[in-house]
């Protein structure tokens, strides 16, 4: 065949392709708009593999399915899709010819059962619609979901093995996932499996859910989640202190940690005190909206009193200018004393350690409203592109990551400032975990998805910077170089893997990685199912 008969073939097959995706979902549901495609072919990463061939909303698992077996038909791979809120590469098809699955048609609360105690959802709703949901009823997930909750999606939460808001992470109170695997079966885990009209307990046999979280789409489409539900706390305490110097605030959080008492501690660095306190002051039908939501999270009105006391004597943060480092805390209890009380272990904590009390208006007014708006993390404050890593490590582990990474980004100073770089860090205990997230920082123009997260203010600012590939390129060397040369020898685990990561190396017994390898034969035989995410070819 000449390459020209090739090119022709190619073209007709897309067009089947098309078409046959076409008749199933309905002409509003397939796109092939090149700027569409060219928005699904990046991410936060900056890294380019293929640019995807069609983009699929389905509406239905029966949709899902259909997308499949078509899939399936044509040799077509699959990524499915949630808002692309990750940075490591899980949402941008590696092969061209690819079908992206955007799942967030798919954002159905099917059920929400206050006498069994469950709420089952459709896997493209977002955190913060389910949080909305929620809002008035006395049962919540205590699990609340990542910052990145405004647009992140239930499925790529699972797809990650989400950490963020609340009590554990978000396997913690999964019940079960149905999952439209590419062999054509439609498999239901967990309590799903068992009696999916009343889902209660997972414990019956072998739990299979687990198999499928943090599998970054690589074994199949979710399509829905079951989740337990928990009564809401019955009272919360607020704590936050300063520190000059980041090795203690990190000391502060390891104990906190260690205490196991909170349900949420962040520790902020000058960066991020200076995006806080640099916030334009809220309109006034935002800031209302703040002060009733923090008022009906409160236990009675005595609290009520004292979080918007506590949260306006913050003012603006501007205190916040006069520390370098804050461990931000929140403790939830059955009623208000026993949250004050559990909280009172960490002011014992926080004095031993040297944290000088601070007005806790930060995380007060984070809990209301806990899903930051992504682009003040995902664009610097003066208009620099940006991409996290993560990085968990056991809790004695911490500080020798932290001194690891004080050591390479002081070694490569010269380096960064010759191309303009900067670097920040996050840094959050889950349950008995040490995470990190170093940011890099560089002046670029802004990729199509950056674009889409901005506001008007932003897009306006920043919107048409030039583009600057060479501290581009700099700035991906320097985190490449960051997990493998820093993170790797902590034996660290990483919450999205998606195709960044060196999940393979890091399976440090082969069965592991055979086993694996051994059930996506089983489930995946062709292979389509997002081809390279895991380091599954
Ligand atoms: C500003 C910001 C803050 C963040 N904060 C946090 C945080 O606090 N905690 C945290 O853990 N992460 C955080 N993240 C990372 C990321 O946003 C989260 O992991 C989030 O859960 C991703 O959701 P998503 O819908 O965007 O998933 P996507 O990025 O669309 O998908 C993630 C993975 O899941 C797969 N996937 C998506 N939907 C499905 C489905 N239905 N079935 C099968 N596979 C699917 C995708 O193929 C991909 O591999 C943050 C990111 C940003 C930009």
């Amino acid at each position: 065949m000449t390459n020209s008969d090739a090119k022709a073939t190619l073209k007709a097959d897309h067009a089947a392709l098309v078409e046959e995706l076409t008749r199933l979902l309905g002409d509003g549901h397939v796109s092939t708009d090149p700027v569409e495609l060219e928005l699904c072919s990046v991410d936060f990463s900056e890294l380019r593999l293929a640019t995807a061939a069609v983009v699929a909303r389905p509406g239905s698992v029966d949709d899902v399915r259909g997308i499949i077996a078509i899939a399936e038909k044509r040799g077509a791979p699959l990524v499915p899709r949630g808002a692309s809120m990750s940075y490591t590469l899980g949402t941008i098809p590696q092969r061209d010819g690819s079908i992206v699955v955007d799942m967030r048609r798919m954002n159905r609360i099917l059920d929400i059962n206050l006498d069994d105690l469950t709420v089952t959802v459709e896997t493209g709703v977002t955190w913060a619609d389910l949080r909305a949901v929620l809002a008035d009823c006395a049962y919540e997930i205590p699990f609340h979901g990542p910052f990145s909750g405004s647009r992140a999606t239930v499925g790529g939460g699972l797809g990650n093995w989400a950490v963020g808001w609340g009590k554990g992470d978000i396997t913690t109170y999964l019940l079960g996932v149905e999952v439209a695997l590419p062999d054509g079966r439609l498999l239901a885990t967990g309590a799903l499996a068992t009696d999916p009209q009343h889902p209660a307990l997972t414990c019956y046999g072998p739990d299979l859910t687990r198999l499928f979280i943090n599998d970054a789409g690589s074994l199949g489409i979710k399509t829905k989640a079951c989740f337990r539900l928990e009564r809401k706390a019955g009272g919360s305490a607020y704590a936050a202190w300063g520190f000059a110097d980041e090795n203690q605030a990190l000391a502060l959080m390891s104990e906190v940690g260690r205490l196991g008492v909170a349900t949420d501690c962040f520790v902020f660095g000058p960066y991020h005190h200076r995006v806080f306190y640099g916030r334009p002051r809220p309109p006034a039908n935002e800031l209302k909206a703040l002060l009733r939501t923090i008022a009906r999270n409160s236990s009675g009105r005595l609290n009520a009193a004292r979080n918007l006391f506590d949260l306006l004597r913050g003012g603006s943060l501007g205190f916040l200018a006069r520390w370098p480092w804050s461990v931000q805390t929140i403790v939830d209890g059955v009623n208000q004393r026993a949250a004050d009380a559990a909280m009172d272990t960490l002011r014992s904590a926080a004095r031993r350690l040297g944290g000088k009390p601070i007005p806790p208006s930060l995380v007060i007014a984070m809990r209301a409203m806990p899903f930051v708006p992504i682009e003040e993390l995902i664009v610097g404050i003066d208009g620099e592109c940006s991409f996290p890593s993560n990085c968990t490590v056991s809790l004695s582990q911490g500080m020798a990551l932290k001194r690891a990474l004080d050591a390479f980004f002081a070694e490569r100073a010269d380096f960064m400032r010759a191309h303009g770089l900067t670097a920040t860090r996050l840094y959050l205990t889950t349950a008995n975990a040490f995470g990190v997230e170093p940011i890099i920082y560089w002046h670029d123009r802004m990729n199509p998805l950056r674009y889409s997260v901005l506001g008007e203010d932003r897009r306006r600012r920043f919107g048409n910077q030039p583009g600057n590939a060479i501290a581009r390129e700099a700035a991906l060397a320097l985190r490449r170089e960051m997990v493998t040369d820093v993170f790797a020898p902590f034996r660290p685990t990483h919450v999205q893997v998606g195709k960044y990561y060196p999940y393979r190396a890091s399976r440090h017994n082969p069965d592991c990685w055979s086993m694996l390898e051994d059930i996506k034969n089983a489930v995946d035989p062709k292979r389509l199912m997002n081809p390279g995410a895991l380091g599954l070819e």
